[in-house]
């Protein structure tokens, strides 16, 4: 297979095919992030993407799933998303799932139309940053769309039968703001139902305005104990069905999975444990290495 620049890929798609459909991120201004900063973003010839599923028929014949690589390919067009997933079936015949990175902004310019065709396809389990139901904190981090645009775009996946999973940050919008952080995030979950939401807390490495913001003071990270608030509000407000909540990355306070209704007061209770394995700790603020793995 053939790979250019750094792949990524969410923790579940780790027994997907990852076939490399584009390069970078068409956005990639978002202010915490730098996964593809020295990147340009580009689109694979389809040549390319041919000559890797015909490797693939060699060694996995019989996947079910392939993640389309790299930061955002849903911001190809409809035709070439079309085009990519009857080469996949064609070379793959057992694929049932075809998912990728999207951001709301790839959904703006799709049609509902479009969007059905590419679910008939087998096009689903969209991975998309959400991170945030309150505008300034989107405006913030520079993620390029209001709240109420990402209700009415992740809606129209859904009309289209496109499950989505969100990526939520918490502590995005600054301690003092948690509170209402996480009743927008709630609001914004159970108006637009993922199936997925992973979450993690606000980190970011040398490179990105984010970081220079922390460094310098203008954005002041949430303590151990802000960061358990918002993440309990959070989890109590959720009024969801059919809804797997993965809260095991690393940069997280609390390290946790369940289903949603189900594992919820579970959940809730491993949130309340963390609090009284930090007492007395509860007014740091986490110190972090790679990928914004929390020492503790
Ligand atoms: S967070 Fe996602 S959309 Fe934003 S710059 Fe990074 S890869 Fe691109």
């Amino acid at each position: 297979m053939h790979y250019t620049g750094t792949i990524y890929r969410p923790p579940f798609e780790a027994r997907s095919l990852l076939l490399q459909v584009t390069t970078g991120c068409s956005h990639n201004r978002c202010s915490f992030c730098t996964m593809y900063r020295d990147e340009q973003f580009g689109v694979e010839p389809l040549e390319q993407v041919e000559a890797d599923l015909q490797e693939a028929r060699e060694y996995v014949p019989n996947v079910t799933r392939v993640f389309l690589e790299n930061g955002d390919p849903f911001a190809l067009s409809a035709d070439r998303l079309e085009e990519i997933a009857v080469m996949v079936h064609a070379y793959l015949p057992k694929v049932e799932t075809i998912a990728m990175y999207a951001s709301i902004k790839n959904v703006i310019g799709k049609t509902d139309e479009e969007l059905k065709r590419l679910r008939i396809l087998g096009i689903n389990e969209l991975n998309i940053g959400v991170e945030s139901g309150l505008d300034d904190a989107l405006s913030y981090m520079n993620k390029g769309y209001t709240a109420k645009q990402a209700v009415y775009e992740l809606n129209r996946l859904g009309a289209a039968g496109i499950d989505y999973g969100a990526n939520i940050i918490l502590g995005c919008a600054g301690a003092e703001r948690r509170h209402e952080n996480a009743a927008a995030t709630a609001t914004l979950l159970n108006e637009t139902k993922p199936y997925l939401i992973f979450t993690g807390t606000l980190h970011a490495d040398p490179g990105c305005p984010l970081y220079e913001d922390m460094k310098n003071g203008s954005f002041v990270e949430s303590t151990f104990g802000e960061y358990l608030d918002e993440e309990e509000e959070l989890l109590e407000l959720l009024d969801l069905k059919d809804c797997y909540l993965f809260g095991l990355h690393p940069s997280n306070i609390v390290r946790m999975h369940g289903n949603l209704p189900e594992d919820k007061a579970a959940m809730l209770e491993l949130v309340r444990k963390r609090r009284e394995q930090l007492a007395g700790r509860l007014d740091e603020r986490p110190a972090r290495y790679g990928e914004g793995a929390v020492l503790f």
